[in-house]
Order: C-alpha cells, then structure tokens, then sequence
C-alpha cells in the first residue's frame, strides 16, 4: 500500500491552545484507520484538520494529489442542524451537487442515484421525508446514504454509530468494511473498543498527542489504554488548577486595583 496522507510533527490549535500536537506518521492507500482516545483527546480536531476545515498552526499534511471532493466527512452528530427544513432526497442530493457543480438542480439522473443510495441504506420511500422527522438511526443512514453519492475515495467518520441504534449500527458497519474493500481509504473516530478490535486493522490512540499509531492488536494494549487515560486525568486536573472560584486567572489577582 502506498502513503496517501503523511501528517508531519502536526499541531491544531484553537485560540492558540493545542488541541492536537505533533502528530506524524501515515494513512496508506486503502487503510482502515479507527482513532481512539478519551474525550476531549482532540479525535474530531484531528479529521477536521484532515479534511482541511482547520489549519495546521503547526507542522504539515501533506495530501498528496488529493483535492477536496476526493474527501467524504461525516461530522459527529452534534455538529449537524437537523431543524434545518430539508427533504431526506434534497440532504442526500447536496453531496452529489457539490461534486457536479451543477447549479441548485437535480438531474433526473440524481433523482435515481440518490433512490438507489437509498434503498442501499434500507430507506427506500422516505425521499420526501423532513429530515427532522427521522430517528437518530434513520438519520444517520441518510448521511451514509449520502456519502455513497460522494463516491469518495477517502472517507472520514467521526464517531458514526454513537447514539445509534445495534441494527442500524450493524448495517453501516457493514457499509464502511464494503467501502474498504472497494478500496476506499477509511478513518473513524469510535469509542467501541471491542468493535475497533473486531473490525478495524489500523489504530491511531490519541490524548492531545500520539499514544501509539499502528496494528490495532499492538496499540490497543492495556499498557496503551492506561496511558491515555492518565494523560487525560493530567490535563483533567491542569484545566480545575486554571480556574479560581472567582473565575479569574490566578496572575490577574496581582493586577487587580487594591480595596479602597
Ligand atoms: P474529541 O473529539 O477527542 O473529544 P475535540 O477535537 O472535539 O476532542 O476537542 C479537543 C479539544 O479542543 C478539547 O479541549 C475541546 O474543548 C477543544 N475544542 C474543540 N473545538 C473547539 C472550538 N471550536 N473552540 C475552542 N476549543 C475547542
Ligand atoms: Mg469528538
């Protein structure tokens, strides 16, 4: 397999605070990839910066010949407006429109791609549904339904089967493994470590820094695990010794004008 995407010595910060740092290493041609680490471990920082939402504040990604629409990106289920009024045919279009440019009409064509899409996720009959109306499961196979009208050659989940329903789960799993073996390159955040193990070859265990990327039976050590945990309890503690009960910094008590 060749290098597809190389991260070099990569940091993402907001506001200047690391959220990720010094990352390097290589998601090869045709990879599966799950990015564990506990919360806050920078895991969707990481795909949005993949992705190119994000800038590197420091080090590189380089992509290679990859552009844009060679990348489908599912963002976790908090980040998506679901009130927005919008058919379940139109939120599945809006992916294959963004890749033909076509302006603000569907094809026919469309039309039947995203019916198929569909059927393929077992939502056949629901084009015309308002997306509102979906349960987190039927929502979620919408998404997918519409990453395969994206027609990716990379494709990036962040954390797609949280809040998901075991058979809605076991159906896009099984869509993600057929993906793969198309030979689609794929990186998912997932926390269901019995599931990375089962599934997915490659691991990436993140807490703010790299804990181990490589054989998911190698990374996925207890030794592995523990450490990231501790690194999280780490910065856990940092971030309560950072805030006073009277919510300043403790260098600004210093500046503060003395009681009259
Ligand atoms: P994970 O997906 O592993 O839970 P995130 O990448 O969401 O972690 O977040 C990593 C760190 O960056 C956390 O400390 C989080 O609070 C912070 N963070 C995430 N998004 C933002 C943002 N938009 N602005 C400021 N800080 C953020
Ligand atoms: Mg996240």
């Amino acid at each position: 397999m060749s290098d597809l995407i190389r991260l070099d010595n990569l940091t993402v910060t907001y506001e200047r605070h690391p959220a990720v740092h010094h990352i390097s290493g290589t998601f090869r041609t045709g990879s599966l990839t799950a990015i564990a680490g506990p919360n806050g471990a920078g895991k969707s920082t990481l795909l949005k910066a993949i992705v190119g939402e994000l800038r590197p504040a420091g080090g590189s990604i380089d992509r290679g010949a990859l552009t844009r629409n060679d990348f489908g990106y599912l963002p976790q289920a908090a980040d998506i407006n679901r009130r927005f009024p919008i058919s379940v045919a139109d939120t599945i279009m809006l992916g294959a429109w963004k890749n033909s440019g076509a302006f603000g009409r569907f094809s026919r064509e469309d039309a039947e791609r995203a019916r198929e899409a569909l059927s393929v996720v077992g939502l056949s009959g629901f084009e015309n549904r308002h997306i509102g109306s979906l349960s987190a499961g039927q929502f979620q196979r919408v998404l997918f339904a519409r990453l395969l009208l994206q027609d990716a050659r990379v494709i990036l989940l962040d954390e797609p089967f949280t809040a998901i329903d075991q058979r809605t789960t076991r159906d896009l799993l099984d869509l993600v493994l057929r993906w793969n073996k198309e030979g689609r390159t794929v990186i998912a955040v997932l926390h269901d470590f019995d599931q990375v193990r089962a599934h997915f070859p490659e691991t990436m265990l993140i807490a703010r820094e790299l804990v181990g990327w490589g054989p998911t039976q190698n990374i996925m050590s207890s030794t592995n695990l523990i450490k990231a945990r501790a690194m999280a309890e780490r910065w856990d503690e940092e971030a309560e010794a950072c805030l006073p009960e009277d919510g300043l910094a403790e260098g600004d008590l210093a500046k503060r004008e003395p009681a009259e």
